[in-house]
């Protein structure tokens, strides 16, 4: 699903949403996932980026594999949120304590240019400055996106890009 800029239906919005899995089959955990986003009434997938592996910050556990899909979509951010949080319970997510190990952990990072400041959603994402697992796929989609400087503020973490960008299709 890579490829040049698609364009976006006119009533809909481009959002970003950041995929992670540490457990079990975690390349399968996330194509599954880049397939539910896609059959969500109001959302189209239009990219994904690479795959990348990142030990996890703040948490024990496997490595996690990481990455972004870009898509276009006429849910509303909270419901957004909504559809993705029934997506990671589907995933089998359970969450017994704060940054446990998981199967399936999707985040809203960008949602067009909005600020979103609620009890339940941050937009953009108020953590993916942080954490290269977030920005170096986001840049890959949309450097535009990504200044230069908060892909320094993360360059020591440790993180390796996968081969290969036709995860999804596998
Ligand atoms: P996490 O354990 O990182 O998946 O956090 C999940 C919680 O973060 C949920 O209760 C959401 O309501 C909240 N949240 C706030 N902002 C966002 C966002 N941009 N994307 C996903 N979850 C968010």
């Amino acid at each position: 699903m890579g490829g040049a800029e698609p364009s976006v239906p006119e009533a809909a919005t481009r959002a970003w949403i950041g995929l992670g899995a540490n457990l079990g089959d975690r390349e399968a955990a996330l194509r599954a996932a880049v397939r539910a986003i896609a059959a969500l009434p109001g959302a189209q997938v239009l990219r994904t980026s690479t795959l990348y592996r990142s030990a996890p910050v703040d948490a024990g556990g496997p490595d996690y594999l990481n990455a972004v899909a870009e898509i276009a979509t006429t849910l509303e951010p909270h419901a957004l949120l909504a559809a993705l949080q029934t997506i990671e319970q589907g995933a089998g997510r359970e969450r017994p304590y704060r940054n446990a190990p998981r199967t399936l952990d999707l985040d809203i990072l960008l949602y067009g240019e909005q600020r979103i400041a609620t009890p339940t959603l941050t937009v953009p994402h108020p953590r993916m400055d942080e954490r290269a697992f977030v920005l170096l796929p986001l840049a890959e989609l949309v450097p535009a996106r990504v200044p230069p400087e908060a892909l320094h503020a993360v360059a020591s973490q440790a993180i390796e890009r996968c081969q290969g960008s036709g995860w999804v299709a596998g």
